[in-house]
């Protein structure tokens, strides 16, 4: 694969800790996306937001504004792990859907193609722009715009299972699993809207654990432990 599109969940930015971040952790992915770099495959970065904040779970505010709110905190943690990975000596950049002063710069496929061409590291922040949306759907969105090979989804659980294995001890993972089955079964790899766009787009996704050690490396290599879904 020469282009790829990483997508980390907030939660995997705050280690134990489940909120805000948690610099090792960070280092970490930090080190293997450089093992990457140095290897010229461009990567793409999406982070979710959820050690800050989902749009969801406010049952108080309106759901427009506290998604605003979510799509705030995934510029936050690109600021941050952009800068985790300026300090390991990679070169980045953050684009996002809207306006976010001089702290981002507003995405296009030409913008990322620029900066992907000068050997960077492209963080697509602020989610698609728009609420009732997720990052899964923005990770799937980003992945086709930009014509990458395939998409890494460094999860908490290390696969696809038909169950979930926190309730059913005998849940079998799949080694792969194609994107029609996903759905039809509504297993939880990414949400339906980011399923569909990735069947209708041919847009493959290997699933893994991101606290095992060098996954992002060997997810890579497609000798991986976890689950490839394919199309
Ligand atoms: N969000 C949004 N539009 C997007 C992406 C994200 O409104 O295109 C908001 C939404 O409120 C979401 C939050 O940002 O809950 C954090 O994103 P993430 O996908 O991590 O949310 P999660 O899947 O954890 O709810």
């Amino acid at each position: 694969m020469k282009r790829v599109l990483l997508k980390l969940s907030g939660e995997a930015l705050a280690g134990d800790k489940k909120t805000g971040f948690d610099e090792p952790t960070v280092t970490e992915v930090a080190k293997q996306v450089k093992a990457l770099v140095d290897q010229n495959v461009q990567v793409g970065i999406v982070i979710g937001g959820g050690n800050f904040w989902r749009g969801r779970t406010s049952e108080t505010i309106d759901r427009t504004k506290a998604d605003q709110i979510g799509m705030l905190a995934t510029v936050m943690n690109c600021i941050y792990v952009s800068e985790i990975f300026r300090s390991v000596g990679m070169m980045t950049q953050i684009l996002s859907p809207f306006e976010c002063g001089s702290m981002t710069k507003l995405f296009s496929k030409d913008r990322a193609n620029k900066y992907f061409a000068h050997n960077m590291v492209v963080f697509f922040a602020g989610g698609t722009g728009h609420p009732y949306f997720s990052t899964d759907t923005a990770t799937v969105l980003r992945a086709i715009e930009i014509e990458a090979d395939g998409i890494l989804l460094a999860k908490a659980i290390d696969g696809v299972y038909d169950s979930d294995p926190k309730i059913n001890p005998a849940a079998k993972r799949y080694d792969a699993i194609s994107i029609e089955e996903v759905i039809e079964q509504k297993l939880a790899v990414v949400d339906m809207t980011a399923s569909i766009m990735c069947m209708e787009n041919k847009m493959p996704m290997y699933v893994f654990a991101l606290n095992e050690e060098n996954s992002i490396i060997k997810a890579i290599s497609g000798d991986f432990n976890g689950t490839k879904v394919t199309v």
